[in-house]
């Protein structure tokens, strides 16, 4: 299933972040964060550790790969930036399939990375810059589970 919305600024992705944190908390969906450097990979994440309760300062994991943070309400959520993998056959020594197994909620930055080892039940959020508006994103959720209920994502105000 696919959804595609346009949100116009910071305020429409923080809106946008916190319906899909409110559609994944308690599940242990794997989001795969899409988009050219800038796009608003690590903005969306911030946004969305926020709506899940998380207080901690959330920045992009460039050289440790993998951060993770408790969240109040049960479960980590475990954010990974793989721009700096050098081969999928890395994974394993970032504790990446524990990760998967773990039923916590995942974001993945450069999920191309991973190739073939990307979950095929993968989140799939797609983020370009449309020409000419800086501040606005367009928007691709693309998802195989119909008990996530990303059809119901609503423009932001
Ligand atoms: P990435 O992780 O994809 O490389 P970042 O989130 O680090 O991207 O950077 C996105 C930049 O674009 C940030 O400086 C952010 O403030 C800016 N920005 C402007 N408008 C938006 C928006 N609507 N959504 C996300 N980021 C935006
Ligand atoms: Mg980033």
């Amino acid at each position: 299933m696919e959804k595609k919305l346009r949100i116009d600024n910071l305020a429409g992705m923080k809106a946008f972040a916190a319906q899909i944190a409110h559609i994944v908390e308690g599940t242990g969906a794997v989001l795969a964060l899409e988009g050219d450097l800038g796009a608003g990979k690590t903005t969306f994440t911030q946004y969305f550790a926020a709506a899940l309760g998380v207080r901690r300062p959330v920045t992009s994991p460039t050289f440790t790969l993998v951060c993770e943070y408790p969240l109040p309400r049960g479960g980590r959520l475990v954010h990974m930036d793989l721009y700096r993998l050098a081969s999928s056959a890395d994974l394993d020594a970032t504790g990446y399939y524990e990760y998967l197994q773990s039923g916590d909620i995942v974001c993945i930055e450069w999920p191309d990375r991973a190739g073939d080892e990307l979950p095929a039940d993968a989140v799939r959020i797609a983020l370009s810059i449309p020409a000419g508006a800086p501040d606005a994103r367009d928007i691709a959720v693309v998802w195989s589970d119909p008990s996530l209920r990303f059809d119901t994502l609503a423009p932001s105000p």
